[in-house]
C-alpha cells in the first residue's frame, strides 16, 4: 500500500486500466498492486538474494519498481497474496511488467509535470460542484494517504517455533507445562537482550505437546540482529508485515 499515489495511477494507465488476471476494467478504488516478487522478501535479505539469483534477475532488481508491479483487482489479487510464483510464472509476469514499465514512467513524469496546486484545486472544486467526484471518493482518497502514513510504522510479526523433542531430556524433573513456560520465558529474555525496540504477543502461544509456536510483533526491528538469532533449537518460521497476517490492520 505504500506506493505513491501517482505511481499507482501511472501503473494502472500503462496497463490500459485492465486487471492482469481477469483482464476486466479496474476502477481506481478497486486497484491492488501485485508485487510479482513479493514485498515481504525485503524483510528476508538472504531468501531475497537467493530468489534474485535463482531467477536470473539483475542484482539491483527493485521490488518496488514498475518492472515488478502489476495492476489487479482487489479481489483478484487477494486470493494470490500468499502465493509465491514459481520461476516460470514470475519471469512471465516480469516480462509483461517490463514491457509496460517505460510507458508507466512516462505517464508518471507527465503527471508530475502537470501539477500546479491552483489548477488542481480548481479542477477538484469543479469536479465536486458538478458531482463528478463525490465526497465519498474524496474521503477514500484521504484514507489512502492516512494508511500510507501508517505503513511506515507497521509492525513486523515474527513466528518462532521450537520442537520439544530435541530438548526433552534436559528437563526431566519438570512437568511439561513448566518446560513450556521456561522455554518461552527464555525466548522472551533472549530477545530482550538482543533487540532494542519493543515487542509483544499478537496471540497466545501455540502448544501441542511437540511444538511451541510463538508469534511476536516488533515495533521496529533490526534485521541484522534477528539474522544472528540463535537460542537452543528455536527457529524463525516466518517474518511478515502485520497486515499480511492480521486483516484488522488498516
Ligand atoms: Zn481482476
Amino acid at each position: 500500500m505504500n506506493l505513491s499515489y501517482q505511481k499507482r495511477f501511472s501503473l494502472l494507465e500503462a496497463h490500459n486500466f485492465r486487471c492482469i488476471y481477469c483482464k476486466e476494467y479496474i476502477r481506481f478504488k478497486d486497484l491492488e498492486i501485485d508485487h510479482i516478487i513479493p514485498k515481504y522478501l525485503l524483510l528476508k535479505p538472504i531468501e531475497h538474494q537467493k530468489i534474485i539469483k535463482d531467477y536470473g534477475l539483475d542484482e539491483n532488481f527493485d521490488i518496488e519498481d514498475y518492472i515488478n508491479l502489476l495492476p489487479a483487482h482487489d479481489w483478484c489479487n487477494r486470493t494470490k497474496k500468499r502465493l509465491v510464483f514459481d520461476k516460470g510464472a514470475a519471469l512471465y509476469y516480469i516480462n509483461i511488467a517490463r514491457s509496460t514499465a517505460q510507458k508507466a514512467r512516462e505517464i508518471e513524469r507527465r503527471i508530475l509535470n502537470s501539477l500546479s496546486s491552483d489548477k488542481w484545486l480548481l479542477k477538484i472544486g469543479s469536479a465536486i460542484e458538478n458531482n463528478i467526484i463525490s465526497k465519498e471518493d474524496l474521503n477514500n482518497l484521504m484514507k489512502h494517504f492516512d494508511s500510507t502514513e501508517k505503513d511506515r510504522y507497521e509492525p513486523i510479526v515474527v513466528s518462532f517455533s521450537i520442537n520439544l523433542y530435541h530438548n526433552e531430556n534436559q528437563f526431566e524433573d519438570l512437568s511439561s507445562v513448566q518446560v513450556y513456560d521456561f522455554l518461552e520465558k527464555e525466548l522472551m529474555n533472549y530477545l530482550n537482550s538482543i533487540i532494542d525496540g519493543k515487542f509483544y504477543y499478537t496471540e497466545s502461544s501455540y502448544r501441542n505437546g511437540e511444538v511451541i509456536s510463538v508469534r511476536l510483533a516488533f515495533a521496529q526491528l533490526d534485521f541484522e540482529k534477528l539474522e544472528k538469532f540463535s537460542l537452543r533449537n528455536w527457529e524463525i518460521m516466518e517474518v511478515n508485515y502485520y497486515s499480511e497476517i492480521y486483516s484488522d490492520y488498516s
